[in-house]
């Protein structure tokens, strides 16, 4: 049977070499799925949407349009950025996907140090490669709130859920048993297929990073990190994980106030921040974030103002 195509784009400033290592390996590890690089011509169509701070679902409209216009068959593209995303319903995503569309979005933004360990994004983009890859072939199967330790929970509880979810290294039974129900494009060896890849993900994070893994969390606040399909309905009710992260502001679902979108979101982009200026180690991490705040600060200020 042909290899699925799965086509990268590369969208981070500089490439990353961690996203490389992660190709090349899901490549050996498994026969079904082939992971290519989209070229130079496909990052320059798709870097002029690459925005401070990334709406998923206009990216989609985009990256869909776009894969209409290009020559040639590009079933399936997943983007990889370093910037904050958002969408109508959550914010601070780790990616988003709309399944049908085969098109995907992952972030590394805030991931590497703060929920992934230094040293172990390999790991992350393969276990993202996966799980994208999964939904691809067998699109509609939704996350669920509660963490299972599964590539479908949404991860909303604790920002390092899905530190769990990839030493699994599998779906929950729930999933899988949805997924041999539902899956009547998905194969046998596909099933093989991104198992493999889960359990190298798993591989990766767990390789000699048992003290990095058994710390505690450099800072006691959590940064809330989504996994989102598009396909989940809009009146999707979440259970107690989603209902604790919505206590602390990460879900953009507050029916008692209404702020404008920009200035919800930047509010959010400001707190997350903070949290991340409180746990940065590095002088020139620092500098950045403080500059990152300021400008937020600004932001927030010329909102409030336009408003009142
Ligand atoms: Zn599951």
């Amino acid at each position: 049977m042909a290899k699925l195509p799965v086509e990268i784009i590369d969208l981070h400033e500089a490439r990353s070499v961690a996203l490389g290592r992660a190709v090349e390996e899901a490549n050996k590890v498994q026969n079904e799925i082939d992971f290519t690089y989209l070229g130079a011509d496909f990052v320059e169509a798709m870097r002029l949407n690459v925005f401070t701070n990334i709406h998923t679902g206009t990216f989609f409209d985009t990256l869909v349009s776009r894969k209409r216009e290009w020559r040639g068959f590009h079933p399936f593209i997943i983007c990889f950025v370093d910037r904050f995303l958002y969408s109508d319903r959550l914010s601070n995503l780790f990616g988003s996907r709309r399944s049908e569309a085969g098109v995907g979005l992952v972030t590394t933004y805030g991931v590497e140090d703060l929920i992934i360990p230094k040293g172990k994004m390999a790991a992350y983009f393969i276990y993202e490669l996966a799980s994208h890859a999964l939904a691809f072939i067998v699109s509609g199967r939704e996350h669920h709130a509660e963490s299972r330790g599964c590539i479908f929970d949404l991860k909303a509880a604790d920002k390092r859920a899905i530190l769990s979810s990839m030493r699994a290294g599998a779906p929950c039974d729930e999933c899988r048993k949805w997924f041999l129900a539902n899956g009547k494009d998905l194969s046998s060896q596909q099933l093989v297929a991104i198992n493999a890849l889960l359990h190298k993900s798993s591989l990766l994070i767990e390789e000699g990073a048992d003290l990095e893994l058994d710390a505690e969390p450099k800072s006691s606040k959590s940064v809330s990190k989504f996994q989102e399909d598009e396909a989940i309905p809009k009146g999707y009710r979440a259970g107690n994980d989603l209902e604790a992260a919505a206590n602390r502001g990460a879900v953009r679902e507050d029916p008692s106030v209404e702020p404008s979108k920009a200035r919800k979101v930047w509010r959010e982009k400001l707190d997350f921040l903070l949290v991340e200026r409180a746990s940065a180690a590095d002088a020139a991490v620092k500098f950045r974030l403080d500059r990152e705040i300021e400008e937020a600060r600004e932001v927030l200020k010329g909102i409030r103002d336009e408003q009142s």
